[in-house]
């Protein structure tokens, strides 16, 4: 069976490493001539970690991960710690450690590994045709392309979703942007071996340890959308929107540099049921556009290439429409609920509802580990490897 992926993301690429593993002919066909990943780096947690092992990974991507022992909140105004515990726990718990990577690092890696000869570049899919025999995608080139199967690993702005659900997908503001990037290890700004976060008024500050000596930081800023993205302010909009918080924050902001940040309005799209039509799929942000709330969006790319390969290899006689339906409903109900909970989980965060932040915050303060901890495994423990 040969399948055609259109993305060449996250989700793309290891779709196209799990179904080479399992001795199927994999195409990735991506838009763009040089993929930059929108995104300075990503935690990658034990889940995903997991599904990257099980794709022959595992090395690879420990070399390129931060060592996140620990995690702290502190109050974002006076400094204040409000909990600091160990993740060791976390990961006894789920038997892997998580790991914080470069977005960039991690995109080399998995091109590396599904084979660069069979990614091409510059290919942006207009539409797509099925036939009895197969699925024909048609290229802006006028060129095309024909599978057994097509995986749509497009994106957020996926059009191959258009065609799975026969409407256009709205995207629902999550109220909030994002910047971030990365800065060198100072142990001024927060220890090097955890995940350490400022917050209050609806506002995060986080810095993740990732490999080469570097933080990952992000900031998180309740704001309307569509507001100017000027690169040249976004120091001066920084230290605007955190005016009067802890030194460690006013020094991240003089530290990162404007040219390698990157300044992204939070999306997500309302979970839909089925993921399938006919030879056609779903898989990564065109199936479950999640906030980064749960940190999981990725995650789940890989999780769902992982049971994508194994629904084709453990049901290759019920043909291709009914294995991709198989995939689709043991994967849809998972990604539909991380949605819903990162939605959740972001309200809370980011001050949508303000009683239940303040709540939160001071739950905080009481806070040994153990809820936080419950609350990571939660997520990771609904992945095919437990
Ligand atoms: P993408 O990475 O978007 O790849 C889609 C590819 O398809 C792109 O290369 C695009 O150019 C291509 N494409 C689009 N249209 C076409 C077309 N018509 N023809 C051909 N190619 C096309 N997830 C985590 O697990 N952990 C985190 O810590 C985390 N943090 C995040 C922080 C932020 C600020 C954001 C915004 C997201 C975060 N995520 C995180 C989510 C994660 O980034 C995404 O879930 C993941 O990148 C999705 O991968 P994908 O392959 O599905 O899509």
């Amino acid at each position: 069976m040969k399948a055609t992926i259109i993305g060449a993301g996250i989700g793309g690429l290891c779709t196209g490493i799990a179904l080479k593993r399992l001795g199927y002919e994999a195409q990735v066909y991506e838009a763009v001539r040089d993929i930059r990943p929108v995104g300075a780096a990503i935690s990658v947690w034990s889940n995903g970690i997991k599904c990257l092992n099980y794709l022959g990974l595992a090395q690879d991507v420990a070399a390129l991960g931060g060592q996140m022992d620990a995690m702290a909140y502190r109050d974002g105004l006076t400094g204040e710690t409000m909990t600091d515990f160990s993740l060791l726990p976390l990961m006894e718990r789920v038997g892997q450690r998580p790991y914080p990577v470069s977005r960039a690092e991690l995109q080399a890696m998995l091109m590396e590994k599904f084979g660069k000869e069979d990614v091409h570049l510059g290919m942006c899919l207009t539409h797509l045709e099925e036939t009895d025999e197969g699925v024909i995608a048609h290229f802006e080139d006028g060129s095309t392309a024909e599978g057994d199967i097509l995986v749509g690993a497009d994106g957020a702005r996926s059009i191959v979703r258009d065609y799975v659900r026969g409407v256009p997908t709205e995207r629902l503001y999550s109220g909030y942007v994002n910047w971030n990037g990365l800065v060198e290890i100072d142990e001024t700004l927060a220890p090097a071996d955890a995940w350490t976060t400022w917050v209050g008024e609806g506002k995060r500050v986080s810095l993740m340890p990732i490999a080469g000596n570097r933080f990952y930081f992000f900031f998180d800023v309740p704001l309307p959308p569509g507001l100017p993205n000027d690169r040249a302010a976004y120091k001066s909009d920084l230290r605007e929107h955190f005016s009067g918080w802890a030194s460690p924050v006013q020094d991240l902001i003089a530290r990162l540099d404007p040219d390698t940040t990157n300044r992204v309005e939070i999306f997500d799209v309302e979970p839909f049921p089925s993921w399938v039509r006919g030879r056609v799929a779903l898989l990564g942000d065109s199936a479950h556009n999640t906030s980064p709330d749960l940190g999981q969006g990725g995650c789940l790319a890989m999780e769902d290439a992982v049971v994508l390969g194994h629904c084709m290899a453990a049901h290759r006689d019920l043909g291709p429409q009914k294995l991709l339906q198989r995939y689709s409903d043991l994967r849809a109900p998972r990604g539909g609920e991380l949605v819903l909970r990162a939605r959740k989980r972001g309200a809370v965060t980011h001050g949508l509802d303000p009683a239940a932040m303040e709540a939160w915050y001071a739950e905080l303060r009481q806070e040994t580990g153990e809820n936080i901890i419950n609350g990571i495994a939660s997520n990771i423990e609904g992945g095919p490897f437990g």
